[in-house]
């Protein structure tokens, strides 16, 4: 009996090793840029360990232009998107929703399910469902909708529920009400900078023309492609936010100091609930303690 106990250990714990080895990421915005800016550091870090990443975009970007739009802005921004994602080495997937009109219903509750079931993931990124933006909002609910029942066999019975919940886990965002975001999870991105640019600067429809004509300062965007690139790196600020230190150190120790880019993420009440010795597993880039 013993033998046999030593030789399912044996034929185990390849996979128990697995676990944390190959981790499986998915990060849900509601359009083909939104997850870039607040995880693509976090993305091209477990890219470059050999861990699987996916964004998904849950609209088509459709709406996102002040003279294109449609079939053809969407497919302008699906390019964009792929394009992002082949600079770090993740697969990105971008939804035929309408933007400006996801709803939480049903059926994307459905898409949602489908894909962290099909990720097999381990770690789900979504925004919080407070924010300025209808589309944003339900993103954060469908995705909170889903964190349950991925573990559902009957629901979605065509594709197999995940043994094991994932992890949930929400981007940083700015909104108060009806309570601040919450860094539990501070992760320094300055190596990966560089790269996290070279993601933004795919997204040539928003960074360079949407976004800067709905500030109203599209005349500042240098026409020049490496001119406009330097100026995009010197939109994002360099300085972590006063209110991620305290957690920012809690990680990084001393070698918080001398961090200057970050990227903070909060622990979803839905989903598993990680201790600290599971979060530094799931998030592999903490110095030894
Ligand atoms: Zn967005």
């Amino acid at each position: 009996m013993a033998r046999i106990l030593a030789v399912l250990l044996i034929l185990a714990s390849p996979l128990m090793a697995q676990d944390y080895a190959k981790l499986r990421v998915i990060a849900f915005g509601a359009h083909p840029d939104d997850c870039d800016g607040r995880a693509g550091g976090l993305a091209a870090k477990y890219a470059a360990a050999g861990h699987l990443v996916k964004f998904v975009s849950l609209t088509n970007g459709d709406a996102g232009h002040y003279v294109q739009g449609g079939g053809t802005l969407a497919q302008r921004r699906r390019a964009e998107a792929a394009e992002a994602g082949r600079h770090i080495g993740i697969e990105y997937e971008v939804l035929d929703n309408h933007d400006g009109e996801l709803l939480p219903t049903l059926e994307v509750r459905r898409q949602v399910i489908r894909l962290i079931r099909e990720w097999r993931a381990d770690i789900v990124l979504c925004p919080r469902p407070n924010d300025y933006h209808p589309d944003h909002r339900y993103t954060g609910i469908l995705v909170q909708d889903a964190a349950y029942m991925v573990t559902v066999p009957n629901v979605v019975s065509d594709t197999p529920a995940l043994a094991k919940n994932p992890v949930f886990l929400y981007f940083a965002d700015r909104f108060t009400r009806p309570q601040p975001f919450r860094p539990d999870v501070v992760v320094a991105i300055d190596e990966v900078m560089e790269k996290k640019i070279e993601m933004l600067d795919a997204h040539v429809s928003q960074m360079y023309e949407w976004l800067p004509w709905h500030e109203q300062k599209l005349a500042e965007v240098p026409k020049e492609p490496a001119a406009r690139k330097q100026w995009l790196a010197k939109q994002r600020p360099s300085r972590v936010p006063p209110e991620w230190k305290q957690a920012l150190e809690k990680w990084y120790g001393a070698k918080a100091a001398a961090v200057e880019h970050a990227e903070a993420f909060e622990i979803a009440e839905y989903g598993r609930r990680p201790d600290d010795a599971e979060i530094r597993k799931l998030f592999p880039f903490f110095p030894e303690k």
